[in-house]
């Protein structure tokens, strides 16, 4: 249920019903838009018994919530979320493009690389200190070293860090580096690590599992939104279908999809989304054309010697910087800014 407040509500009458949901037992999660403050009843509203929350001072009105998301879906909040984080507003005009290596591989590597595409235009590095390989003698990531090597890029060039974290014990650690912690696709439902980095006051980049429904990764989202994180950026990595010629099937539909469930921004990952470096120009220019709030990109400056099997992906610097120049038309054309 959502609690609208009137438009003229002061601050005491919604802190007032807050305590009185509170009161019973049940979480409020406060929302607050250009026109409403909403309240987020989470919890068994059998508990509110008979307290007139309808008829309270500062209440406009109750409503249900029929979507099994509550927080994530726009009943709750019709505006878009737009998360501020290192000079970035992702989810407003501007595309947030968010660009680098699969793996962070020494101080050298993530350094050149970022130089490279902050030259091109994007505002974060990306790049994984721990890496979840499908193989357990695969390359691991570096791990601690990568973090530290991951802070000296972002040191050389102002560039946000997004990279991913994988258990509950180290948010702490990654958080101590990182400005948005990835979860990657196998670890949408680790239901631990949302509830931790829904507790960890950093933004969240949330990929959908390679075989979930939207339904399945809003119901994601929810579980770090009702530990009281309300910056969760989705991104749109592919899904596994019958289809082998890619990696994945990028199901761009989610695009608009989201923006029609969700405030919540999306981003696209047209890398994992194709895993063939000739598909990714194409593919990101048609998440910006349906409205992706954001890209997340593979580049690098060597990718025959990748210490993962991403860099059949990764974008060499000058394609990079070619897209990006390529995209600025239809960024203008559906009203973005790049
Ligand atoms: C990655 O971004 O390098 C990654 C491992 O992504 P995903 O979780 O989508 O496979
Ligand atoms: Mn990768």
């Amino acid at each position: 249920m959502v609690i609208v407040t009137k438009r003229e509500a002061t601050q005491e009458q919604v802190e007032a019903v807050v305590k009185r949901i509170e009161g019973v037992g049940l979480k409020a999660q406060v929302s607050t838009g250009e026109q409403h403050t909403v309240i987020g009843v989470i919890g068994d509203k059998t508990l509110l018994g008979d307290i007139p929350i309808d008829s309270m001072s500062g209440v406009e009105r109750t409503m249900p919530i029929t979507a099994p998301f509550k927080l994530a879906s726009r009943q709750f909040r019709e505006e878009p979320t737009v998360i501020a984080v290192n000079g970035t507003k992702i989810g407003g005009k501007q595309l947030a493009v968010m660009a680098g290596p699969c793996a962070v591989e020494s101080a050298e590597q993530i350094v050149t690389i970022a130089q490279h595409v902050k030259k091109a235009g994007a505002q974060f590095i990306r790049g994984g200190a721990f890496k979840p390989r499908t193989g357990p003698y695969s390359f691991q990531g570096y791990g601690i070293d990568g973090l530290k090597m991951l802070m000296a890029a972002k040191e050389e060039t102002g560039l946000g860090i997004v990279t991913e974290v994988m258990t509950p014990h180290e948010v702490e650690l990654v958080g101590e580096y990182t400005d948005i912690f990835q979860l990657g696709t196998r670890n949408m439902t680790n239901f631990y690590l949302l509830r931790e980095v829904g507790q960890a006051g950093k933004p969240v980049i949330l990929k959908r599992g390679m075989a979930s429904t939207i339904e399945e990764w809003l119901l994601a989202a929810e579980y770090i939104l009702a530990e009281g994180n309300p910056d969760v950026i989705l991104c749109e990595r592919g899904i596994r279908t019958f289809e082998t010629h890619t990696r994945n099937t990028l199901d761009l539909n989610a695009v608009p999809v989201i923006h029609e469930l969700s405030h919540l921004p999306i981003v696209v990952d047209p890398s994992h989304g194709t895993g063939i470096r000739s598909l990714v120009s194409d593919m990101t220019k048609a998440s910006v054309a349906a409205g992706a709030d954001g890209l997340l990109l593979e580049v690098h400056h060597d990718p025959d010697h990748s210490m993962t099997g991403d860099g059949a992906q990764s974008l060499f610097p000058t394609q990079f910087e070619t897209l990006m120049r390529e995209l600025k038309p239809i960024a203008i054309a559906v009203g973005r800014e790049i």
